[in-house]
């Protein structure tokens, strides 16, 4: 085992993927100060850079954030 990814998973409770709408199943890590969001459900990923999470339960501007990407 030379190879150990010590990329720390951590799942979003209550999180919906957008790709899938699957409910707990969003997982969020960090790789180079920036932070990844993956569905384990699907193939769903996505990644932000300094903008906070949709997640966090202290702001107090409820701003919904479409993680759609763009397709064209
Ligand atoms: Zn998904």
């Amino acid at each position: 085992m030379t190879k150990v990814s010590m990329t720390k998973k951590r799942f979003i409770a209550g999180a919906t993927c957008p790709a899938c709408q699957a409910m707990d199943m969003l997982c969020v890590y960090h790789e180079n100060n920036i932070e990844h969001v993956t569905c384990v459900a699907c193939d769903y990923h996505a990644q932000q850079g300094e903008s906070t999470p949709s997640t966090s339960t202290t702001t107090s501007d409820a701003v919904p954030i479409s993680f759609i990407p763009k397709r064209r």
